[in-house]
């Protein structure tokens, strides 16, 4: 099999089409164990947290096979998975939920302390990390997925099955962009009908909780980014306000008067979560699910949250149930209602996985693609 490889954080600015830090490998194809799958990557896609796993900042036991958003083929089963047949349509989560620890018991499988935990190590969630180089060193998984490969073996619990004819182009956006982005409104936010919702950073995760505004009926979806080419996208995923961060107290005033209900912050910025506070009308709450540099700190005033009844609630894979919310938010795409094909940018072959981190730095991409 095949697997891009990070041996070595590389600093953010650097070209990494010239530095080339994912090193395609030829690795030896694992045998799924007990409870896991072998499954035939078809496409992966590239989100901003596998690049933040490339310039350090999100720090990753190394080295690690990359890639955390793929839909693929099952093409092993391995021993003890009575659910699954070969041939399966699968769209793979970041989170191998265990079932049985107190997040799962308690209805929050995106918070598993298990997974985290293996997550954590370049673990699976049922036993130790399975891929070795050619010279026989250990390669850890990256949440239990490694897609930027032409093959993974992941936990059962890494998959959820889907309808065979949903394009696998569109599929592949839906573990963690769609998952992500839709459940901070309609999950940890939990919209109703005619609240205002703000989106700060339209990137695919952005954008879909722009596209969840919308279908969960917000009165007004405000979407701000710096880069103004996001703008007519985010309008086409159902923002009613499109803007840069300097239009947004304008946009906000205009349209909700004192400030909105929901806003949720997409960035990963410890500065973009404090503005997003001040954005928020009385009883508002931020959802912060940018991933911010482990280092950054927030300071705010603090008289807001038991003077104004403001909130501020983190978001980890949208607190969603995959098993529940992927066939959904799938329903809702068949009708028409969510158009998550505008998410992908692009597609190319696996071995121009480097030119992808560049692409996306800059913002020229939303999602790109890849081809195993
Ligand atoms: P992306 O790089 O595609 O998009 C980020 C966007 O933020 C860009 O369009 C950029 O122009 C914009 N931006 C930069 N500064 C801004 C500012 N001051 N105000 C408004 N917008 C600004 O990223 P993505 O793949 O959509 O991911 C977004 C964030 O979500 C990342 O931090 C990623 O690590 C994180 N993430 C979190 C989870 C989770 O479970 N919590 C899951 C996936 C991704
Ligand atoms: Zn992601």
């Amino acid at each position: 099999m095949r697997a891009a490889v990070l041996y070595a954080p590389v600093p953010a600015g650097t070209s990494y089409t010239t530095a080339r830090p994912l090193v395609i490998e030829e690795l030896d194809r694992p045998k799924p164990r007990a409870g896991e799958l072998g499954v035939e990557i078809t496409y992966s896609s590239l989100c901003h947290s596998d690049l933040s796993v490339v310039d350090g900042s999100r720090v990753r036991p190394l080295p690690m096979a990359l890639g955390h958003e793929a839909v693929g083929r099952v093409a092993a089963v391995g021993p003890g998975v009575m659910d699954v047949s070969v041939g399966d349509h699968v769209v793979l989560v970041f989170v191998p939920s265990c079932g049985k620890c107190r997040a799962c018991r308690a209805g929050r499988p995106a918070l598993c302390h298990r997974a985290a935990e293996v997550n954590g190590t370049g673990d699976l969630l049922h036993g130790e990390a399975l891929l070795r180089s050619r010279t026989g060193e250990r390669i850890n998984h990256h949440l239990g997925v490694s897609a930027f490969a032409d093959y993974a073996v992941v936990a059962r619990e890494s998959a959820v099955v889907i309808d065979d004819d949903v394009p696998d182009t569109t599929a592949a956006m839906f573990g963690c962009a769609v998952l992500t982005g839709m459940g901070t409104v309609l999950n940890t936010a939990a919209l109703t009908p005619g609240q205002s919702v703000a989106v700060f950073g339209l990137g695919a995760v952005g954008l879909s909780a722009v596209m969840a505004a919308a279908i969960g009926g917000a009165a007004a979806v405000i979407a701000v980014d710096p880069n103004e080419a996001k703008h007519q996208l985010a309008r086409d995923c159902g923002a009613t306000a499109v803007g840069t961060p300097d239009d947004a107290p304008r946009l906000i005033a205009d349209l909700t008067g004192d400030g909105v209900d929901i806003a949720v912050e997409a960035v990963g910025s410890a500065g973009v979560i404090a503005s997003c506070l001040d954005f928020l009308t009385r009883g508002g709450a931020v959802v912060s699910v940018g991933l911010p540099n482990p280092s950054a700190e927030l300071t705010v005033p603090a008289l807001q949250f038991a003077g104004a009844g403001k909130r501020l609630l983190g978001s980890y894979m949208g607190d969603a149930v995959p098993e529940r919310d992927l066939p959904l938010y799938l329903g809702w795409w068949r009708e028409g209602r969510l158009p998550v094909e505008l998410l992908h940018t692009d597609t190319r072959p696996l071995a121009e996985i480097n030119e992808g981190l560049d692409a996306l730095a800059a913002g020229h991409v939303v999602r790109r693609l890849f081809r195993a």
